[in-house]
């Protein structure tokens, strides 16, 4: 429903907030140490934006949230995470609740347009290695019966593992593709912040 998805949103922007240090420890290693601000600032502005204008459709929405990342973010993560959360109003469209299989095909173009614009594969070391599985894992639970409580929490927990098995991972794409090997043994930022984004859609759902 919209107050599921503003819960969402709402907690995926104080998750980046409290671990915004974190966030940018992680982009120090092997980035420009920039990431943890870009999200809180990102998510700030899309809290500042959702309140100032309550959209009472998903699309709506989910469009005032990726127009306000891609404005608000320099980095590389305002784009991506905003054209996901605009792929995922698209395909939400102008209605109040989906069901799983909603949430499901809204999710996989949100990841779709991701891929669009940053040509991410698996293992490049980017958000997508938290995404991908995570995806797989609401799939796998939805077609087992689980409802969307499970399917998110089974999200939650496989973007979580996406994030920790970027560590060894050398990166080929972003900013961190410029050190080379120098970038194996370090969690990627952007995965980081998309487990958030999914412990965040678990806590809205469950
Ligand atoms: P910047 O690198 O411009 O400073 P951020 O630090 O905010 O931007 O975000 C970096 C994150 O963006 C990386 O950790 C990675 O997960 C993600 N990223 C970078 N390039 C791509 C890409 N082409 N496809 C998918 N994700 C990417
Ligand atoms: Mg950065
Ligand atoms: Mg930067």
């Amino acid at each position: 429903t919209i107050a599921h998805a503003r819960s969402w949103i709402d907690g995926f922007a104080s998750r980046c907030d409290e671990q915004k240090a974190y966030l940018t420890e992680l982009d120090s290693a092997i980035g420009d140490a920039d990431h943890g601000a870009n999200m809180a600032r990102g998510m700030g502005a899309v809290r500042g934006a959702l309140s100032a204008d309550e959209p009472q459709a998903l699309d709506a929405l989910f469009k005032a949230v990726g127009m306000t990342l891609v404005s608000s973010v320099g980095g590389a993560s305002g784009p991506l995470y905003g054209t996901f959360f605009l792929r995922v109003g698209m395909t939400s469209g102008a209605v109040d609740s989906l069901d799983g299989a909603g949430l499901s095909a809204s999710l996989h173009a949100g990841v779709k347009g991701i891929v669009d614009r940053g040509k991410a594969e698996a293992e490049d070391k980017t958000m997508f290695d938290a995404m991908a599985p995570a995806l797989d894992a609401l799939d796998a639970s939805l077609a087992e019966g689980g409802d969307l409580a499970a399917a998110a929490s089974a999200a939650a927990e496989a973007a979580a593992a996406g994030r920790d098995a970027t560590e060894p991972l050398q990166a080929r794409k972003g900013r961190a593709s410029y050190l080379g090997e120098r970038s194996i043994g370090h969690i990627d930022p952007g995965a980081a912040s998309t487990a958030l984004l999914f412990d965040a859609l678990a806590e809205a759902l469950s």
